[in-house]
């Protein structure tokens, strides 16, 4: 069996729609009476969006249930299915946790509830009978003011038991507008040993190489090797990965068809830039990681030898991955010495 490492999945679009549905069934009759039945709310949830932002705007209706109390009911089902039907032995989710704190709020005031949040999402995500290596990555978010993020980062320094990273979210054609602030951020959380991702080559608006030298993994990066491959070699020199999120290119209607990957594959294979498969948003796209690599495969997108060549690079890269070796040759030695024990009895 293979276990994977998922390092790339936003908590805010990992609730799948029938969960989402419950949850609106039993508190927000609102919400249910839009849709005729469950499955016109499955098709508006999942379909395709024709751009970043319209995709984003989806997020805010789970960011919208997703409070102190509902954390951990939502958390206990991504968990659960992760664990069951994914096969994940390593999670990292990240979220902004500025936006999980009520709105009505003071902006201080939100600041300040932002740590409950975070041990809230880390204490739910430990679940006995689920064993799944968890941790946080923070988002920086592009729409928030630079104290917010400023506290995003303290934050991630401050609960290093439950953060493993941050990350810059929220659409990247807006980082432009505020690069060098992003940049000062960047540079403060590595000045303070903070582990770097950013959602960054995305799209075609969102191509900043003056973020690229502070980050250790790019979130996305396709537009990289698609359009700037020149740049490769510096990204394999810094030995930073590419999270690629194969279905949501679709969905954000960046590519037309997943086929185009083909070439983010290839050039990246070439120039020793490793690549780790992941979902985003497993929940909004209704696609799980085990499928992710299935249907590259299916696809003559990759051969089997770089499907694993993947699964090695997600683990090598997981930032908070606590053990020497992956989680097959961990099993094998368990295995193999099993069975050896069979035999003597
Ligand atoms: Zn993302």
């Amino acid at each position: 069996m293979t276990l994977h490492a998922e390092l790339h999945r936003h908590l805010g679009g990992s609730v799948v729609p029938r969960v989402l549905w419950r949850y609106f069934d039993r508190h927000n009759a609102e919400m249910v009476n839009r849709f005729q039945e469950y499955s016109e709310f499955e098709e508006f949830y999942t379909r395709p969006r024709n751009t970043l932002n319209e995709y984003l705007e989806l997020h805010t209706l789970v960011e919208s249930v997703q409070t102190v109390e509902t954390l951990p009911y939502f958390i206990y089902r991504l968990m659960r299915g992760a664990y069951v039907f994914e096969n994940l032995a390593y999670l990292e989710l990240r979220y902004t946790p500025y936006l999980r704190t009520p709105e009505h709020l003071e902006q201080s005031e939100r600041i300040d509830l932002m740590a409950e949040i975070v041990q809230v999402v880390g204490k739910a995500s430990q679940i006995s009978d689920c064993p799944i290596v968890t941790s946080q990555i923070l988002c920086m978010h592009s729409r928030l003011p630079y104290e917010v993020n400023r506290a995003i980062v303290d934050l991630a320094a401050g609960m290093r038991e439950y953060v493993c990273a941050i990350d810059i979210a929220g659409g990247d054609d807006c980082i432009g507008e505020r690069l060098e602030e992003f940049v000062g951020l960047y540079q403060y959380a590595r000045s303070i040993g903070i582990k770097t991702t950013g959602h960054l080559y995305e799209t075609t608006s969102g191509c900043y190489p003056e973020l690229l030298p502070y980050l250790m993994r790019i979130g996305h990066g396709i537009q990289i090797p698609l359009k700037y491959p020149e740049l490769l070699p510096e990204v394999a020199r810094r030995g930073q990965c590419l999270e690629v999120c194969p279905t949501t290119y679709l969905k954000t209607g960046t590519l037309q068809d997943m086929r185009q990957l083909k070439v983010v594959f290839d050039r990246c294979f070439e120039a020793g830039v490793d690549i780790a498969i992941c979902t985003d948003n497993a929940g909004l796209h209704n696609v799980r990681l085990p499928f992710e690599y299935e249907n590259l495969l299916t696809l003559d997108i990759i051969d089997f030898r770089q499907l694993q060549a993947c699964q090695n690079a997600a683990f090598r890269h997981a930032f908070a991955w606590p053990y020497g070796e992956q989680p097959a040759q961990m099993l094998n030695g368990l295995l193999q010495h099993e069975s050896v024990g069979a035999l003597v009895n």
